[in-house]
């Protein structure tokens, strides 16, 4: 059995707190953080996918910029067709990409004319009756259906104003945030830099994965996690070598990681004797706001920060801050994340991730469990919130959750094979077969 770890005391005074209490700090601390100055750049439209907006996209004209149909009809008068069945006179057509003639296609009494999806309503018409409740011979168009006035086509300027803001700066973008960019013709984009988060193993048995390991030896695959969840979080991974758990290497590493935005370690922060990490960070003055909480797997987590080294650089930022307004990171945060790998990677999902979306210049966006119906019983303990890999399954609106046979948090494989972790609460040492229960998504 290790010893307890006799350099844990100082950071242990900032305390072991609940799933939910670690989870709020990290998001108060990163409402206050924000992306580096200067910190825009521009891409290609494409290249904007997950990138996150530093400048709003405005409507570049009315939204849509004419009256346009949404069905295939006619353009009627609605007034026309108080009785059915009525006979209107066929006076014109318009497709979509026609442009609204003044004068020349008009919609008077009795009249109509003859409408595609996307094409502009003439004027004179206040309704589209859809071609499905229609018959035409020759010129004469019969209506079997009475339409409302403003039916089957949106206003101009319905959807958006010119000049209207459609996403705001810090939205991050999809492929629909994509669609708004193009429709205002916008090929180029302004979106923040992306943070750049370091990525620490530590570990006397870590070696490269290019290395032949020896019979007790490990491949580093935390680093290499870490590295894919940063990127799909909207960030930028740094790469720092492995570090062995020895405290002047610690401390020169957490040095060096302290020069991104984030720093990320994993491994050593454990109670084992050589879990060296927390005593590191203390020797840098590191600030603790909790040294585990009350979860498994992940159970000694760290979340902290150091002071941001701005000695050398001090008359930089301060004309810096003159000219832009905006101040530069006085802190650098960082997360002493466990190094069994299914723990890395839960804590990186429960506490990193508002982190890097604050760095990227997002809001923090909340933590949300959907539900699913439990396949089969759960039995385990109290006292700390579980998140257990788990088979989401089942088709539209049945969703069934099951647990990964797994071997606990070294269990890649399993957790590999698995698509999410049903949450089971504190409280909870029995959840039933059929109940609906929380699910982390992956
Ligand atoms: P620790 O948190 O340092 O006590 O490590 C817990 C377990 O995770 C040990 O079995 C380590 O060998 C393993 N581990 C630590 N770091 C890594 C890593 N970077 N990649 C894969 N496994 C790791
Ligand atoms: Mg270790």
């Amino acid at each position: 059995m290790p010893s307890p770890n006799p350099y844990s005391s100082v950071a242990a005074a900032a305390g072991v707190v609940s799933f939910e209490a670690a989870r709020h700090l990290v998001e108060q601390h990163a409402m206050g953080a924000r992306p580096a100055e200067a910190a825009a750049e521009t891409v290609d439209l494409l290249a904007g996918l997950g990138r996150v907006l530093a400048d709003g996209i405005v409507a570049d004209r009315d939204f849509p910029p004419f009256a346009r149909a949404t069905r295939d009809g006619y353009a009627v008068r609605a007034s026309d067709l108080l009785e059915v069945p009525a006979r209107l006179e066929l006076v014109g057509e318009v497709k979509a990409g026609d442009a609204p003639r003044p004068g020349v296609c008009v919609v008077g009494r009795g009249q109509a004319v003859g409408i595609m999806t996307g094409a502009p309503l003439p004027a004179g018409a206040d309704a589209i009756v859809m071609v499905e409740h229609t018959s035409l011979s020759g010129r004469t168009v019969e209506v079997r259906r009475g339409v409302s006035s403003g039916e089957n086509f949106v206003p101009r300027g319905a959807e958006a104003g010119a000049g209207q803001l459609l996403l705001d700066r810090g939205r991050r973008l999809d492929h629909a945030g994509i669609a708004i960019a193009a429709s205002v013709g916008k090929s180029r984009l302004q979106v923040f830099r992306k943070p750049r988060v370091a990525v620490l193993s530590t570990g006397d048995e870590l070696v490269e994965i290019d290395a032949l390991p020896g019979p007790a030896q490990i491949r580093n695959s935390n680093s290499y996690s870490l590295a894919a969840q940063v990127q799909n979080a909207g960030g930028g991974a740094v790469w720092l070598p492995i570090t062995p758990d020895k405290p002047q290497q610690l401390g020169a590493s957490i040095e060096q990681g302290l020069d991104s935005d984030l720093l990320l370690l994993t491994g050593g922060v454990s109670m084992g004797k050589y879990d060296l990490v927390e005593q590191a960070l203390t020797e840098l003055n590191a600030e603790f706001y909790f040294t585990g909480a009350e979860i498994q797997p992940g159970r000694p987590v760290v979340f902290g920060s150091c002071a941001a080294d701005t000695s050398t650089c001090a008359d930089v930022l301060s004309s810096a801050r003159t000219q832009t307004g905006v101040s530069a990171p006085d802190k650098r945060y960082f997360f002493g994340l466990p190094g069994n790998p299914v723990s890395t990677m839960v804590t990186f999902e429960l506490f990193v991730r508002p982190m890097i979306e604050a760095l990227a210049g997002m809001t923090p966006q909340p933590l949300i469990f959907p539900r699913a119906r439990l396949k089969s019983e759960i039995r385990t303990k109290t006292g700390l919130t579980r998140f257990l890999p788990a088979m989401l399954s089942g088709e539209f609106e049945e969703a069934e959750v099951e647990l990964a046979r797994w071997q606990g948090s070294g269990d890649i494989a399993a957790l590999a094979r698995a698509n999410c972790y049903v949450v089971v609460p504190p409280n909870r040492e029995r959840v039933e077969a059929g109940e609906w229960v929380p699910v982390l998504m992956r």
